[in-house]
């Protein structure tokens, strides 16, 4: 059996000490751009589950500098531990969707703090041209950047339920554009949209395993307030998993997932003043336990069904 330190899977945690030697945690920002899944360009109404905040109701004050969002959010991780070294974490909307002299601007001015080791950039990968490819380069040359690309799902009828406005083929490219300068990348996948199938969610982990990508975020979906997602599951309720059922279908995703990628989140943790369902979602920690729990029982880990 592999391990990962204390846990059955390739935790972030364990990569993030392994590789700088120490705990990182996480700043989120918001370099106030939006998307063009909501600016008209593709769709006025964004991805079918995402809300007002775009994605990021975590982020900080986009009416801040991004020096003071660093400043504000060291502070407020600084009252429950002891922090010294953090990720700057661009995560509202679309973080590549600007002149590429303003990205250079808020990106340069994230990784000119001493204490942030890491760039990390949710993006689109259709927001990913030449000249900002070539930023990312020069900047991955001062600090590592890693690139989140929001793939959600491989199955085209589900891509066109939620709206996501790219094919399949654009995320190839990405990831190889982003491989290519050394850029690691970060896949973020929905489990559980309307109408997908454990098969059908496993077939997206089958073909992560053969993209060159570093690491993965799991995702419950969350039904959230004000989304068109929440009107349609008010008047087309569809399956929500209880707690034991996600569980027990995370182990055959981990089981399955390449021991090498690193797992950055395995169940959501949507604003709770939001979230109409799945309601447990709000208790993460409860969740992570159990979940720990169930791969003891079961003798589970990551990669151990993987076959090249
Ligand atoms: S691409 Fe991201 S920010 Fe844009 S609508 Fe979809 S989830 Fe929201």
């Amino acid at each position: 059996m592999k391990r990962w330190g204390e846990k059955r899977y390739h935790s972030l945690d364990y990569h993030l000490k392994h590789t700088y030697g120490e705990k990182l945690y996480k700043l989120a920002l918001n370099g106030g751009m939006t998307c063009p899944n909501r600016d008209g360009t593709l769709g006025d109404r964004g991805c079918i589950f995402c809300s007002a905040g775009g994605s990021g109701d975590f982020a900080g004050n986009p009416r801040e500098s991004i020096r003071q969002q660093i400043a504000s959010g060291k502070e407020q991780i600084k009252k429950k531990t002891d922090a010294v070294s953090y990720i700057a974490y661009f995560q509202a909307y679309t973080n590549t969707y600007a002149e590429v002299s303003y990205l250079e601007k808020i990106f340069t001015e994230a990784i000119s703090c001493p204490e942030v080791k890491i760039l990390s950039i949710a993006t689109r990968p259709d927001c990913l041209n030449d000249e900002i490819l070539t930023l990312l380069a020069r900047l991955n040359r001062i600090k590592p950047v890693w690139v989140e690309l929001g793939l959600q799902t491989i199955h085209e009828q589900s891509a066109r339920f939620i709206r996501r406005g790219y094919s399949l083929s654009v995320f190839e490219e990405a990831v190889r554009n982003l491989r290519q300068i050394g850029v690691e990348v970060i896949v973020h996948t929905i489990l559980y949209l309307p109408g997908e199938t454990e098969l059908m969610m496993q077939e997206t982990i089958s073909y992560l395993n053969t993209m060159d990508i570093q690491g993965i975020k799991l995702q419950l979906l969350h039904i959230l307030h004000g989304t068109d997602l929440a009107d349609y599951y008010e008047t087309s309720p569809f399956f929500v998993p209880t707690m034991e059922e996600y569980i027990a279908f995370l182990g055959k995703c981990i089981t399955q997932l390449r021991p090498d990628i690193v797992i950055h989140r395995l169940t959501g943790d949507g604003p709770k003043e939001l979230l109409i369902a799945p309601r447990w979602t709000g208790h993460k920690r409860l969740v992570l336990n159990k979940m720990n729990q169930y791969f003891k029982e079961q003798d589970l880990w990551q990669g151990k069904n993987y076959k090249l």
